[in-house]
């Protein structure tokens, strides 16, 4: 079989290699994929938003699946026009993807769908979402506890969590008056504020079936201890104790068979990755976001721990015959993945710094480092993105995958890199 990834993050590389790993695949190509995809598949010069040539390329080459990593080719009904070539592919299409795409669908899917999400009202005008505050909350010093959020696509910027009437106010100023998020901002969304440990549960679906993976979490601030600005993600770990046996179930129950049905009824079939992001509140798991496709970080540390055939899973969610699949298999030894960040992240950084060590920290047992954003200049391996490695490792328990990934990421060095030094620490 041959199959072809899209994207060329993290997620992609930790796909192209588990695809890879199966006895049914002889080839994996990825598309534009980065310098450690060109190591464990072959690279191609197409980039994730080329349509047209990703379906060239595809049917040229007779690929047997793709799969499609990242979001905005989703919302972009690349799913809808490989599938309209006769090319078997692994993704939501963009009708059903519009449920990561449009926060205001996916709000006012949950609350037709009775699934426990934060309570919220959407608006098209900054002056009605700026009245609507100042209604509820007159008094100017009252803490103003809501998250504004813009409904399209902002790479993980457009959710501003606010304390007071001056932040909120704010908020709805940048996404309306500013147009910092661009046609992402054409609506809004104000919602409750949330407090809890967040967690992220992902299944598998072919729209009838549900294959549920283990719990993950992420860390998405940018600095030890939850602080500073948001990005996409500094690391993950799983399985998280925070979601034990009993709260999987009511997961299971409350939020990912409910969806799948909703989106069936809303006439919008969902096959591909559910990606239930959850805040664990005292009145039980509540939905913050759904995404349409693996969560990156998350998904190296749990295709680290996937025992069955990835290439099997992914063929039978596309082809729905998810329910002929045996249950899947779980390495019990727990994962961890280390984002190592260019100097400057989340905020503007410099490229083309040469990385060293990578060969030192892959020979480190149960270690694997994921690339990102990483390039070839003349024969190095340089950083072309914000979060470059994901440095991932198993270990007995989580302390000591924790050891072994940042024993792999002191192996490591690049002028100006830099990683949180607590992921996992809240499993604790
Ligand atoms: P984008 O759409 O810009 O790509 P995103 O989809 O990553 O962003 P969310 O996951 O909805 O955005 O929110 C990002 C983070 O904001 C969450 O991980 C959580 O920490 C925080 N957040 C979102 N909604 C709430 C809420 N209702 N209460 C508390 N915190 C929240």
């Amino acid at each position: 079989m041959k199959v072809l990834v899209v994207g060329g993050g993290g997620r992609e590389h930790a796909l192209a290699w588990k695809i890879g790993l199966s006895p049914r695949v002889q080839q994996v190509f990825v598309a534009p994929g980065n310098a450690g995809t060109a190591i464990d598949a072959t690279n191609v010069d197409i980039a994730a938003t080329d349509k047209p040539a990703i379906i060239a390329f595809a049917k040229s080459n007779q690929i047997d699946l793709v799969v499609v990593g990242p979001e905005a080719p989703l919302v972009d009904g690349l799913v809808d026009d490989l599938e309209e070539a006769g090319i078997l592919t692994f993704g939501p299409s963009a009708e059903a993807a519009e449920l990561e795409g449009s926060k205001v669908f996916c709000k006012n899917l949950l609350h037709t769908a009775n699934i426990p999400t934060a309570g919220f009202q959407a608006f098209r005008r900054g002056e009605d979402a700026s009245r609507y505050i100042k209604d509820r909350y007159p008094e100017p010093s009252e803490p103003v506890p809501v998250v504004v959020k813009a409904d399209g696509l902002a790479a993980g910027k457009g959710v501003i969590v606010c304390d007071s009437r001056e932040e909120a106010l704010d908020a709805i100023e940048r996404i309306c008056g500013d147009r910092e998020f661009g046609d992402a901002g054409n609506e809004l969304i104000i919602e409750e504020k949330l407090i809890g440990q967040e967690a992220s549960v992902l299944a598998i679906t072919d729209g009838e079936t549900i294959v549920t993976l283990p719990a993950a979490q992420d860390h998405k601030p940018a600095y030890d201890g939850d602080k500073g600005p948001n990005t996409g993600g500094m690391g993950a770990y799983c399985p998280t104790p925070i979601v034990d046996e009993e709260m999987m179930q009511k997961v299971e129950e409350e939020v990912l068979v409910p969806i799948v049905h909703a989106m069936k009824r809303a006439r919008k079939p969902f096959k591909g990755v559910l990606y239930a992001g959850l805040m664990l509140t005292p009145a039980g798991p509540k939905v913050l976001e759904f995404n349409v496709r693996f969560g990156d970080p998350e998904c190296q540390p749990l295709l680290m721990r996937l025992k069955t055939d990835l290439f099997d899973i992914l063929e039978a969610a596309a082809n729905g015959k998810l329910s002929e699949l045996e249950p899947l298999e779980w390495d019990d030894r727990p994962s961890l993945c280390v984002v190592m960040a260019s100097e400057g992240y989340p905020a503007s950084y410099e490229k083309g710094r040469v990385i060293t060590g990578l060969e030192a920290a892959d020979a480190i047992e149960d270690v694997k480092v994921f690339h990102a954003g990483t390039t070839m200049d003349g024969g190095k391996v340089v950083n072309d993105g914000g979060r470059v490695l994901g440095v991932t490792a198993m270990g007995d328990n989580i302390n000591l995958a924790k050891l072994q990934a940042y024993k792999a990421v002191k192996e490591i060095r690049w002028q100006g890199a830099w990683c949180r030094k607590d992921i996992s620490d809240k499993a604790r």
